[in-house]
């Protein structure tokens, strides 16, 4: 591929009148050297084309919603229907109560759901959920965790492990980052000093059970255990952000996935309130929370927690959630991103070492991530220490060849239900001649 003259003019166009020219900061091309990026036009299946008519194997999916690929007949169809029959009536409707019981009957932990409109407005809401049931103000989150765009969770971690928080963006007063607490994921210890310091104040520890924002990492074994009982004992409430993990690796979520590692006990990592976004729209903007009963009796109008939305529950959203939910419940579904997943590792892996390109990747079913290092990368500053020029090489050659990933080296790539055996070869031959280049260059 080598004429995005299209994407170019339109990305001038865009900068005069949308900020950044994006709608999303990281649909920006910055963390990969600058310019415009692809503008897409049409998506179907693994694949989707740019408005040059060039066609890319999509492992973006849309940052993980897409992963029945593009315009899925099933989806599609649900959301014709949706629309036929009006897309926002502002009262209850009996969709919802289907809904609520397909993702009941997914996540035991789940007694009450509430639908909103985004993984931001979802996790924001678990917060104040837990604040009005404890009673307290703080909160404890993991570097390089990403929940969101609201206050309380764009704040990075102080100088120390147990230190108060400092803002991650403009706009955040101090007194509220302060209010946040960061500490290394998968080390116990830095999260059980951070709660005997500030014990009582703690209302909930948030976090990314299996993470997707540094690359794909698990918790150590023992870890979700350990972290579910300090925060017990503390009296803080355990809050699962499961936007990009819910339905990606298998029906539910990580309190029910048997791919943890060997040994975790199951019913001593559930979490008090779960917060779900992405996959359950079907593409479409959602997003839900949810929890034990007597948690949730805190939301309006049953109790002080106030939380509303006009768009909240649209028959289009769930109509979308529905008929994604049905789609990957059907068999062979997550055996196919296994299977697909595992053959793109091992090719990437065979192709990055065959030139000698220090790769690691982390695989979790159909999504992995891939960071240019020689160590493991189990926690954020190991993803931080990677070769954000090689990948910005990498993912150049590879958009290149057809193949788009997202473009920020702690992002993950996702396979959908439609990529195929021939997609996949295709990327890994792709990808061993990108690594040739890399070892040309770097090596
Ligand atoms: N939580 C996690 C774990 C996420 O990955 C994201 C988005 N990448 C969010 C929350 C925010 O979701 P949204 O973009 O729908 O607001």
């Amino acid at each position: 591929i080598n004429n995005r003259s299209r994407s170019e003019s339109l990305y001038q166009e865009a900068l005069e009148h949308i900020v950044g020219g994006v709608n999303s900061p990281s649909r920006s091309f910055k963390a990969v050297g600058g310019g415009a990026p692809v503008f897409m036009k049409r998506g179907q299946g693994a694949y989707f084309w740019d408005v040059d008519d060039n066609r890319y194997i999509d492992y973006l999916a849309a940052y993980g919603p897409v992963i029945l690929g593009h315009a899925h007949p099933h989806v599609t169809a649900a959301i014709c229907r949706a629309a036929e029959n009006g897309t926002l009536y502002g009262t209850p409707t009996e969709l919802e109560i289907q809904f609520a019981r397909m993702l009941k009957s997914a996540i035991p932990s789940l007694d009450k759901v509430r639908f909103v409109n985004s993984g931001t407005e979802a996790v924001m809401t678990t917060i104040r959920v837990a604040r009005a049931y404890t009673g307290r103000n703080k909160i404890i989150k993991f570097a390089g965790c990403y929940h969101g765009h609201s206050d309380l969770v764009l704040v990075a971690a102080g100088s120390g492990p147990s230190t108060l928080g400092i803002p991650d963006s403009a706009g955040i007063p101090t007194s509220i980052a302060h209010e946040v607490i960061t500490v290394p994921y998968n080390d116990l210890p830095a999260l059980e000093q951070a709660l005997d310091r500030w014990g009582s104040e703690i209302a909930a520890v948030m976090v990314e059970p299996i993470v997707g924002n540094f690359g794909m990492v698990m918790p150590k074994p023992g870890y979700l255990e350990g972290l579910c009982a300090a925060a017990r004992r503390n009296g803080s409430l355990v809050i699962y952000d499961e936007v990009i993990t819910a339905f990606r690796f298998h029906y539910g979520t990580t309190q029910t996935y048997a791919g943890l590692p060997a040994g975790t006990d199951l019913k001593a990592i559930e979490p008090d309130l779960t917060a779900l976004g992405k996959i359950i729209g079907g593409g479409l903007p959602i997003g839900a929370y949810g929890g034990k009963a007597e948690i949730m009796s805190q939301v309006a109008p049953l109790g002080p927690a106030y939380q509303a939305g006009t768009m909240a529950g649209n028959p289009a959203s769930i109509s979308a959630g529905i008929a994604c939910l049905e789609a990957l419940s059907l068999p062979g579904t997550y055996e196919k991103l296994e299977r697909l997943g595992a053959m793109l590792a091992d090719g990437l892996a065979r192709g990055a070492e065959a030139h000698g390109v220090p790769l690691t990747i982390n695989r979790i079913s159909g999504a992995l991530s891939t960071h240019f290092c020689a160590h493991p990368v189990t926690d954020y500053e190991e993803a931080q220490d990677t070769d954000g020029e090689q990948f910005a090489y990498f993912f150049r050659l590879m958009l290149d060849q057809g193949v788009c990933l997202a473009p920020s080296k702690y992002e993950a790539w996702f396979l959908t239900t439609e990529h195929t055996e021939e997609d996949v070869s295709y990327t890994i031959n792709a990808a061993a001649s990108a690594f040739k280049r890399l070892s040309e260059k770097f090596h």
